[in-house]
């Protein structure tokens, strides 16, 4: 075993510099280089996020109001379905907490209880604050301070565009001492005996050897897939997905604050608002729709007028069967993909640098922590892919033949156990503490689609004049402390570009 002096990440999309970003925070000591190819390009796509972004920043020694001046970003509450359920519907997947609980019995039994009875009900978004706030276009920090405060339960991500955000943190990785080595990989070296990648070879000549690869070398996952010949597990009997165009358009009035996915007739659409611009695209199954039509969709439905021209993205939903193999580890869209429904292939690649950090090889490579990483990165990867699918399947969309074919087809097992359980008693407990959904987020989505679903039986203890009045409690509540939220816009407008204060981290190795 051979100590790791040098890591060298093969990519310079947001896996690759989120990466160099997060290592060179604080492996002061290990020789950090990264190889990009501007010839190739990046996939210049993936501009919404998930909560669990925040704690990536202070890792990565970014400061958060720096990264939005930067990168025009706006703030994210959650993501609005539009006819999911069914046509002329839609609702909001909020992130945050929801309503407050009745002893052990959480606000959704409560408002399934009421619909059982026929008692006077909104629709279930009206009973989380996060929901109430993006329909307002409302936005301002969580109250941390207060916990009794209503605007602790909120909580909130960020859009930004994926090509500032790589140029800031490229930035911010070079100023660290990170080598950017421009050039394109023509041949890579594995060692014979070992099996392990020994160096690359780019097109102008150079030759670099090394010790740890990261491979974020995208979709074609040039060491983990192609030199090393790690296999890909294919998703697509349960995610028929395998396309995407994107296409920006000019800013409309209100600056909203969420993400839009619009079911569309073989697919979906997004809507992501920046300061800037508004990032648009769909993903479709090119067996149901050709790439003219998800165009002409596409295009045919912006606010704005169009930046570009929209380009078909190839893709092929599921995994790499081992993220780590010997010394090169697969993040961002080597290691899998799945498509972005629910924002999470940026998150993915968080974990998996928090995971590198947390097992890394600093005395060379040991199997334990190999197996264990790759164990993690499938459970995650599958426990993803669960939920995403739990959008499709509890559709009440029909005559269409997508709609058809995913309301329909047969679920992973874990799924199916899951959906069972819940419409028999509105019942939701995690798999295991690892999961990145929250029954919040479960429970939102499938309510929001009309899923049938009883409430727990040991709500029949609670009478109607208790059960109405706690509900409307809530709901008054949070329409109340929505409507005095300030405007998303104004909010964004008025941020200072730099924290007072920004984080040097005290440890380093
Ligand atoms: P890429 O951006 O493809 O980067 C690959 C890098 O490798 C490039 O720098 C390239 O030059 C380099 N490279 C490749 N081959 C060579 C070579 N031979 N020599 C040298 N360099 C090479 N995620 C979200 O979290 N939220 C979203 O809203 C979201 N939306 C998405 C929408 C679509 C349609 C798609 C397809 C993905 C979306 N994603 C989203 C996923 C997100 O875009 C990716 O996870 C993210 O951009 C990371 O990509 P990457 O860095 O792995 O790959």
């Amino acid at each position: 075993m051979q100590p790791v002096r040098t890591v060298t990440i093969v990519g310079g999309g947001t896996a690759g510099w989120m990466t160099a970003a997060a290592l060179s925070q604080w492996l002061t000591k290990v020789e950090i280089r990264l190889i990009e190819s501007e010839e190739i390009g990046t996939i210049g796509v993936g501009e919404a996020t998930i909560p669990h972004i925040r704690n990536f920043l202070p890792l990565a020694g970014i400061d958060p109001l720096a990264m939005i001046a930067r990168t025009k970003a706006s703030f994210k509450l959650g993501i609005q379905f539009v006819g999911w359920g069914a046509e002329g519907e839609s609702y909001v997947h909020g992130f945050g907490k929801i309503g407050r609980d009745m002893l052990w019995l959480h606000t959704h039994q409560l408002w399934l209880a009421a619909r059982e009875r026929g008692l006077p009900l909104r629709s279930f978004d009206h009973y989380a604050l996060n929901c109430a706030a993006a329909l307002r276009n409302r936005f301002c920090f969580p109250d941390a301070r207060n916990p009794q405060s209503p605007l602790a339960d909120l909580d909130y991500a960020y859009h930004f565009d994926a090509s500032l955000f790589a140029r800031f943190l490229r930035k911010e990785s070079e100023q660290r001492g990170v080598r950017r080595i421009e050039g394109r990989i023509v041949a890579v070296d594995v060692n014979g005996e070992w099996g392990e990648v020994e160096r690359v070879r780019l097109a102008d000549g150079r030759e670099l050897d090394g010790d740890l690869w990261v491979d974020c070398s995208g979709m074609r996952a040039l060491l983990i897939g192609e030199a090393l010949g790690v296999g890909y597990e294919d998703w697509s009997h349960w995610l028929p997905c395998d396309r995407a165009q994107a296409v920006p358009c000019e800013s409309v009035s209100p600056l909203t604050p969420y993400t839009r996915a619009t079911a569309r007739a073989a697919g979906w659409q997004w809507r992501i608002p920046l300061q800037h611009r508004i990032g648009n695209g769909i993903v479709y199954s090119s067996a149901l729709m050709s790439d003219e039509q998800a165009a002409e969709t596409l295009l045919g439905s912006l606010d704005g007028a169009p930046l570009g021209d929209p380009r078909p993205v190839r893709f092929a939903p599921g995994r790499r069967l081992e993220a780590w193999r010997r010394n090169v580890v697969a993040i961002g869209l080597s290691s899998g993909f799945l498509e972005p429904l629910e924002s999470t292939s940026i998150h993915l690649i968080q974990t998996g640098i928090q995971r590198l950090l947390a097992m890394f090889p600093a005395n060379g490579m040991a199997e334990p922590d190999i197996a264990e990483f790759n164990r993690q990165a499938r459970f995650e990867m599958e426990d993803v892919r669960d939920f995403i699918i739990a959008h499709y399947a509890v559709t009440r969309r029909t005559g269409e033949p997508f709609w058809d074919h995913v309301r329909t087809m047969a679920v992973p097992d874990s799924l199916a156990e899951r959906l069972a359980l819940f419409a028999s008693s509105g019942r939701f407990f995690k798999h295991g503490a690892a999961e990145l959904f929250a029954e919040e987020s479960w429970v939102q989505v499938l309510l929001g689609q009309g899923f049938a679903a009883r409430a727990d039986p040991v709500t029949r203890f609670v009478d109607d004049r208790a059960l109405g009045g706690f509900l409307g409690e809530v709901e008054e509540v949070i329409a109340d402390v929505a409507g005095r939220m300030p405007d998303h816009g104004a909010f964004v407008a008025g941020l200072p570009e730099r924290s007072p204060r920004s984080s040097a981290p005290a440890v380093s190795f």
